[in-house]
């Protein structure tokens, strides 16, 4: 969301410094990483980079500018490089004075701004103080945003913006999800959403591409041009989990009141793989293949776009026997579960697709059964059991 800013001569004057600042700084961690690149090969990252900053700032004019305006350059640049990676952009190119002049300024210095009349507002930009801006409408929750300067000589500010929660739709209607590397997501409803990857033509592009990159040499341009096919088809292919984790987000969070998926540690399921040096993971195969799917599924995306989308309206559930347990009869053991598909109750025979058993588990919100103790994940459900679905 871009709106006009309006400094005066003077703000202006600090406006274009703090513009310099991160020009500036940019450039000098563009250079620093062609020279890299060039002489020794791997990069220093955005961390090694940012650290080196806050060295310099010590004993130099840097110090004289603000941090976060130096700081979110060299994210930028990163980001530019990233971009490049990933093969939608070219290589980064140096910064020059009077061009996509600009700066950012994140976090809590980002949130301070106000609305002075209808159609005026301002902003505190650090080490300028107050600056207006010309009010169209409301941006909202801001997370950051940024300055520039056009090649008209006029300044704009845009927000980049939390986007506003999804209303609850009212029906009292509540959603499980069962999480699964096969399927990605079964809902209690009994729908299953499988989020897309490559196509099998491109599964075997993929497979040809890194076999043939396998046999060129490193550094050569052959290899460089496989890289980068390598990487569009990878694009693709994060595009399409991106999108498709989207729509069903925004889909269930308009059609179900309560959201329940089971309280997983994703971070912790995909970090401990490969252990630490004191502790090596075991199994170390077996998992970084289970993390790669979960990565692949978009679990995490999944959790952060509901956390985002719905707020307390997503509630977690302990995962405890949600997969053994009998969501007719409750009677939970580990033989309910014929293989990796079934599921049939020892107990009251029921029979289900061993997936939707847990979703529905999981919208139950139940009451887990684990070393012989009773543990409850929440209270007992005050919904009735019609109004799960
Ligand atoms: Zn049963």
């Amino acid at each position: 969301m871009k709106f006009r800013l309006y400094p005066t001569k003077t703000q202006e004057i600090l406006l274009l410094e703090h513009c310099g600042h991160a020009r500036y700084v940019y450039n000098m961690g563009l250079e620093q990483r062609n020279m890299y690149r060039k002489a020794f090969g791997p990069t220093p990252n955005y961390n090694a980079q940012s650290a080196q900053l806050t060295e310099v700032r010590k004993d130099s004019w840097l110090k004289e500018g603000v941090y976060i305006v130096q700081q979110q350059a060299l994210r930028d640049l990163d980001q530019g490089f990233r971009n490049w990676h990933n093969g939608t952009h070219g290589h980064p190119t140096f910064r020059k004075a009077g061009h996509n002049e600009g700066f950012r300024i994140v976090g809590l210095a980002a949130k301070r701004f106000e609305r002075m009349s209808r159609k005026r507002a301002r902003v505190n930009i650090p080490k300028i103080g107050w600056v207006d801006w010309r009010w169209t409408r409301n941006p909202g929750a801001i997370k950051s945003y940024r300055v520039t300067l056009d090649r008209a000589g006029c300044w704009w500010i845009a927000f980049a913006v939390i986007p506003k929660p999804i209303p609850a739709p009212g029906n009292g209607k509540i959603v499980g999800i069962d999480r699964g590397v096969a399927q990605s997501f079964t809902m209690s409803t009994g729908e299953v959403v499988k989020i897309p990857g490559l196509s099998a033509v491109e599964q075997q592009r993929m497979l040809h591409l890194k076999r043939k990159l396998s046999r060129q040499k490193p550094g050569s341009n052959r290899h460089k041009k496989t890289k980068l096919l390598i990487s569009k088809l990878e694009h693709r292919r994060v595009n399409r989990s991106i999108d498709a984790v989207e729509k069903l987000t925004t889909r269930l969070a308009g059609s179900f009141d309560i959201i329940r998926i089971e309280n997983l540690k994703i971070k912790n399921m995909t970090k401990s793989a490969k252990g630490t040096l004191t502790n090596p993971g075991k199994n170390v195969k077996a998992k970084s293949g289970l993390n790669r799917e979960i990565r692949k599924n978009g679990w995490g995306r999944c959790d952060r776009r509901f956390q985002d989308k719905i707020g307390d309206r997503l509630e977690k559930i302990n995962p405890v026997n949600t997969s053994i347990r009998c969501n007719v009869c409750t009677f939970t053991d580990t033989k309910n579960r014929k293989s990796q598909a079934e599921f049939e109750c020892l107990l009251c025979e029921h029979a289900e697709n061993a997936d939707v058993n847990a979703a529905k588990n999981i919208a139950a919100g139940h009451v887990v059964f684990s070393r012989g103790g009773l543990e409850l994940s929440r209270p007992v459900s005050r919904v009735p059991q019609l109004l799960l679905q």
